[in-house]
């Protein structure tokens, strides 16, 4: 692939031995330790993007009135590298996170980052660290391209005049300690993750960090993970904490459609588009949690499930909010949510055809 930018590759000297590699391979967790290398590219106003090169992994030195530590001018994007079943490495439609990446900008106020840049730095990456790939069935690498602002200055009446863009990569293993569990989830009507107008469907750090109490929350509560409701009548389902939620009504899915507060998931654009190959109408609609408990009790919706790069497909067992409670099915992952999740995993992983043409080979 051609872009204008040529990398500078300096590799590492002090990269990690086979077996110090394999230690981490053999029980990865999730985002917990990282590869030998990482890209970066910096932007300036005037000059554009500049500096590409993949380097040695290490920390940062930043002037601490950096805008981004203090205003928070930041995204970032997440998708995996999979190891197929006849050992070639792949990621799944990296086109569409370079695409989310540059709306995130938009909204950010940031730089766009040319797609094809965006993609031959995710490559780059992998090809220089392709032995952090993991070969145990399900585990994948996970890459966090992300870019910072990085002037210096605390003025907050323009955006940061300079941007680095970075990539680093961690190997993972399941997102969910436990493999399909179901989850529990707590609805959440204290606090707010997204309004209109707001920054609700760009991946910013700020949507992360406003949602921590939340999720902390939910865990207090004795559930796992956090579901938004809109601002305005804490009704309406928006979405979980790093993933879009899907309702299963007999052969029909439901999922909140993109009103700007939530994430457009790639995994939910995915299950749209394939669902109807698996027999099932698959469509975006609105969803109270006062429909979602009265259809759970009279057997008409039977499964729900979470959906994001991370956790795949997760069934949700059980909701709880602070005046109602209920299960979703008898609680145990149904077949529809089991169906999407195998056909998934399966075009990723290289078992199944990859009719829409998602896995692009590195
Ligand atoms: N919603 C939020 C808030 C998320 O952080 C994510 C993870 N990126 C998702 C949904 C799922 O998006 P994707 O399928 O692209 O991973």
């Amino acid at each position: 692939m051609t872009t204008q930018l040529s990398f500078d590759v300096q590799l590492n000297q002090q990269a990690r031995t086979v077996a110090e590699r394999e230690q981490v391979l053999a029980n990865p967790g999730f985002g917990q330790t990282f590869t030998d290398h990482m890209v970066s590219i910096d932007w300036t106003e005037g000059r554009g993007w500049h500096d590409a090169r993949l380097e040695p992994y290490g920390p940062l030195v930043l002037d601490p009135a950096t805008s981004v530590f203090h205003y928070a001018q930041e995204l970032f994007e997440g998708l995996k590298a999979y190891r197929q079943s006849n050992g070639s490495i792949v990621t799944f439609r990296p086109y569409a996170n370079a695409a989310r990446f540059n709306q995130s900008a938009l909204r950010m106020a940031m730089p766009e980052l040319p797609e094809d840049t965006f993609v031959e730095s995710l490559e780059l990456l992998v090809q220089t660290d392709r032995d952090w790939v993991p070969t145990t069935e399900g585990h994948s690498l996970y890459l966090r391209p992300f870019m910072i602002a990085t002037q210096a200055g605390l003025g907050v009446n323009h955006p940061s005049r300079n941007y680095r863009y970075m990539v680093i990569a961690s190997p993972a293993a399941s997102y969910f300690s436990g493999g399909v569990r179901p989850v529990s989830v707590w609805l959440s009507t204290e606090y707010t993750r997204a309004a209109p107008g707001g920054t609700g469907f760009a991946k910013c750090g700020g949507n992360y960090a406003a949602a921590f109490v939340a999720q902390r929350q939910a865990v207090e509560e004795g559930c796992d993970q956090v579901v938004w409701l809109d601002a305005f009548e804490h009704r309406w389902v928006e979405e979980m904490g790093g993933m879009n939620l899907f309702f299963v009504f007999g052969d029909r899915l439901v999922t909140p459609a993109l009103t700007g507060t939530l994430l457009p998931g790639i995994t939910r654009d995915s299950i749209l588009s394939m669902a109807g190959e698996l027999g099932v109408k698959a469509e975006e609609g609105k969803i109270s949690i006062e429909e979602w408990q009265s259809a759970c009790e009279s057997g008409e919706l039977t499964e729900v499930f979470a959906c994001g790069t991370a956790a795949v497909v997760t069934p949700v067992g059980t909701v709880k909010g602070s005046d109602r409670g209920w299960t979703v099915g008898d609680g145990t992952p149904g077949p529809v949510t089991l169906k999407i999740r195998e056909e998934l995993m399966g075009i990723q992983f290289g078992t199944r055809p990859d009719t829409h043409n998602w896995v692009r080979k590195i």
